[in-house]
């Protein structure tokens, strides 16, 4: 379909934010008058530019404060649009958008309105111009899209037309089902946002905190698919007031946008009837992404170190049962394996690891997923948007379809096939200190990925994950740190394959927070490895000199009285500070090492029957405890 944004949706000057929108790959904008007010050369330059940069201008908006007006305010208000006319011919733009009147001076007759929007429609129509209708949710006496077009059909006129907007409806629970009986052709234009479900004023929802389809809460996929049962045929638009976004480098919020409307086609046709599809128009032909493959989990995690962090690194990790790791046969890299974990520790003295080292410190640099098809998943990112990561492999390497994720950490995808030997034999040599087979601490996988993500950048990894990974959100908190307040939010593959916790500090004194500025916006802090019983797993690595983070005694105190546990079962956690929780499904054991070491802590985690969640009940105690720890933030 025909993609557009407003270019209220970005940050930047007005030319700023076409050439983003042009870079992502839009075909169309609407133009937000403001932006034209504050835009110092001419209407014919901004002609030029946008046709010069291969965009269409789809829509004027908006028009406000028409509708419903007393007779004798009629004429200065037609006076008002025929400015707008002239502007609209000047730059090329065949539609304004007439927004629902929110003046109290508005009057409540449909018949008045309706007559009133029929002139705009002729003036309109001298000119070869059109007029969109929408109902803004907190209009005066239209605020539902029914009302919008009722007052439509009684104008009856060629030139006029409705347009809908997503969050306007989807805001209010307006139910838009009927939507899928509208003649398609009398649908001029649709705009979509989607929003976390907050409670809030309408307005004040509207005008700060909306977000790209598949960012957040709302049925945005219904209610497309609704409107393109009707038959339209027209621009599939974004139109996203978010102050974030409007302090956000507009190229990467310009891809999230294009992104999302890639993402909300393909969810539609999953939806749609075969025979629909079948039958579409040109203008109406959905994205068709290839099927994402299974992904069955993580492969192994990437630290990029500098000379200083690996011997801690490497102590760490034989204490925590890995052994003697492997050596890269011509590069200074090694392989830690226990279990199903592969833990890659890279000196950084070459390409992405030296890189990596030298914009974030020693940190997690690449990540890599088990799926049944690498190359496909490689490719349903690369056409979703992502960019490809090629990596210079040396003579006998294997080279793994890769994407960078939204924070510049590399994203492997590695054939299930693929194997231990295909995967590393090649590269690297067994252990020279190696004495026999090492037997490990009983840790058997990686469970999840901790990341921390400066504000700005949720909507973006959010969206990313669902629509590169298909990963649904889950449990979702927000809590105290002592320093300020944190949100975390669990997402989870389908199939319970793959598990990833993000989190974001609402303050810039939280650990959490400074994590994240010493590295580029999102940053791999805990990395949580399965075991089959955490006690025993915690009581060996403890044995070896690891030291956990300790729990306070108060805490174990109100664990034992709130789910009523036996005293013995109590002591025995609090004997080697293994936190505990519950859901309906199973129980949840874990403990965490005290200080990060390459970036991150390690967490030993039991997930016993289906439990589904991350423990973030825990999660405010373990940060008070842990800056107890630490400095006193600045
Ligand atoms: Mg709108």
């Amino acid at each position: 379909m025909h993609h557009a944004i407003a270019t209220v949706s970005l940050s930047g000057t007005l030319r700023q934010k076409v050439e983003a929108i042009a870079a992502a790959g839009f075909n169309g904008i609407e133009l937000f008058e403001p932006d034209l007010l504050g835009f110092r050369d001419s209407p014919h330059v901004l002609r030029r530019l946008c046709a010069d940069l291969g965009l269409s201008i789809d829509l004027y908006q908006p028009f406000r404060d028409f509708e419903g007006l007393p007779a004798e305010a009629l004429p200065k208000a037609l006076s008002r649009a025929e400015r707008k006319f002239d502007l609209m011919q000047a730059l090329g733009i065949p539609m304004v958008l007439v927004c629902s009147n929110v003046s109290p001076l508005a009057l409540p007759e449909p018949e008045r309105a309706a007559e009133q929007l029929r002139l705009l429609a002729e003036r309109a129509a001298s000119r070869g111009l059109r007029v969109g209708y929408e109902a803004l949710a907190w209009g005066h006496h239209v605020n539902r899209w029914r009302q919008a077009w009722e007052r439509v059909v009684l104008a009856d006129h060629p030139a006029l037309g409705l347009v809908l907007d997503s969050f306007h409806t989807l805001a209010l629970d307006d139910d838009h089902e009927g939507i899928a009986a509208l003649p398609g052709e009398r649908i001029f234009f649709v705009q979509m946002a989607d929003a976390l479900r907050l409670r809030l004023d309408v307005i004040e929802w509207a005008r700060h905190h909306r977000n790209f389809p598949g960012q957040g809460q709302l049925d945005v996929v219904g209610f497309f698919a609704n409107a393109w049962r009707a038959g339209y045929a027209g621009p599939l638009s974004l139109e996203v007031f978010n102050d974030v976004f409007r302090e956000s480098p507009n190229r990467r919020i310009a891809v999230d946008a294009r992104r999302s409307l890639l993402w909300l086609e393909s969810q539609l046709r999953v939806t749609m009837a075969n025979d629909l599809l079948a039958e579409a128009a040109p203008s109406r032909v959905l994205f068709a992404p290839a099927p994402l493959p299974a992904l069955r989990g993580w492969s192994f995690v990437e630290f990029a170190v500098d000379a200083q962090t690996r011997p801690l690194l490497d102590d760490m990790l034989r204490r925590l049962g890995f052994g003697a790791p492997r050596r890269h046969r011509s590069k200074p890299v090694w392989l830690y394996r226990q279990g199903d974990i592969r833990l890659v520790v890279n000196e950084g003295s070459h390409g992405l690891a030296r890189e990596h080292l030298a914009s974030h410190g020693p940190s997690v640099c690449a990540i890599a997923l088990r799926c049944s098809d690498a190359a496909a998943a490689r490719d349903r990112a690369v056409s979703l948007r992502s960019a490809p990561f090629d990596t210079a492999a040396g003579p006998g390497e294997a080279v793994l379809p890769s994407v960078v994720t939204p924070g510049g950490t590399v994203l492997h995808f590695v054939d299930e096939h693929l194997g231990e030997e295909g995967l590393f034999d090649a590269d690297f040599a067994v252990a020279d200190d190696s004495d026999g087979d090492e037997t490990g601490i009983g840790l058997n996988a990686i469970d999840h990925l901790a990341m921390a993500l400066a504000p700005d950048r949720v909507d973006t990894w959010v969206l990313f994950c669902r629509a590169i990974l298909g990963l649904d959100a889950g449990e979702s908190q927000k809590f105290a740190d002592p320093h300020g307040l944190l949100r975390s939010f669990g997402l989870t593959g389908r199939d319970h394959g793959l598990r990833l916790l993000l989190s974001v500090s609402m303050s810039a004194r939280t650990a959490t927070a400074q994590a994240v500025n010493a590295g580029s916006g999102a940053v791999v802090q805990r990395i949580a490895l399965q075991c089959d019983d955490v006690v025993a797993s915690v009581a060996a690595a403890r044995a070896a000199g690891v030291d956990f983070l300790p729990v306070p005694t108060n805490w174990y105190d109100d664990l034992e009285a709130r789910l009523d546990l036996t005293p013995a079962f109590v002591d025995r956690l609090r004997e080697h500070d293994v936190m505990f929780d519950r859901d309906a499904r199973g129980d949840w054991l874990h403990a965490c090492t005290r200080s990060p070491v390459g970036g991150v802590v390690f967490e030993f985690v039991q997930r016993g029957g289906g439990y589904a969640g991350f423990g973030l009940v825990n999660a405010p105690m373990q940060l008070a405890v842990r800056a107890d720890f630490g400095p006193e933030p600045g």
